[in-house]
């Protein structure tokens, strides 16, 4: 296959991209100097080189030279081992995080679930979610469990199925599953949220 048909599947394969908009992509980097071109293949090629998938919050991060499996928050020794909390997005633990308002672990679901989605599991890390809240619970006595979903349906959705599947490990060990109270306007992203909307919206979880 020729570059350019090649890159045309591949960018086509990128969320909400369709043939047209690859062909013009592919197009854009015909028209600029090698150097942008080997700046972004350079760039692309770290992606696999330097960046790895935390193992226990399963967010993307820069390794610092080693083969390190955890990210620098969940290395962070004052850690609450007892608290979890759950994020659609590496951009709202990263915000959160920011904040400076939470100090238990987190997991990231890598997305939420639309409503009437016919197959949920596969649109989140539901499986890895559960083994994660099972394990937490036997090894390192997890309590509570917050669900830190946007304000908006489909962060709901989420909600909802997560309670109905996390229901028998939170019966089994005792664990509270709590959601961030609506501090949160409808609408509200985690990741625009500022320090003190996050703050209000963690300490009126229920
Ligand atoms: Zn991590």
């Amino acid at each position: 296959m020729n570059p350019i048909s090649q890159l045309i599947e591949l960018f086509s394969k990128f969320p909400g991209i369709g043939p047209r908009q690859a062909k013009r992509f592919v197009y854009f980097l015909l028209s600029k100097d090698a150097e942008f071109r080997n700046e972004l293949s350079g760039a692309l090629a770290r992606l696999s080189e330097e960046v790895s998938q935390c193992s226990s919050c399963f967010r993307y991060f820069q390794r610092s030279g080693g083969e390190e499996k955890i990210c620098s928050v969940c290395s962070e020794d004052d850690r609450d081992k007892a608290m979890l909390m759950v994020v659609e997005k590496d951009v709202d633990l990263e915000n959160m995080h920011k904040a400076g308002i939470w100090n238990g672990f987190y997991f990231i679901l890598g997305g939420a679930i639309p409503v009437l989605e016919k197959e949920p599991a596969k649109k989140i890390r539901a499986k890895e979610l559960f083994y994660a809240i099972q394990d937490r619970a036997k090894n390192n006595g997890l309590r509570e469990v917050v669900l830190a979903m946007n304000a908006n349906s489909e962060g709901e959705n989420t909600a909802i199925y997560l309670l109905k599947i996390l229901e028998p490990l939170a019966e089994k060990y005792s664990i509270s599953i709590t959601s961030l109270g609506r501090g949160l306007s409808t609408g509200t992203e985690l990741e625009y949220s500022d320090k003190e909307t996050l703050k209000d919206a963690l300490s009126s979880r229920r």
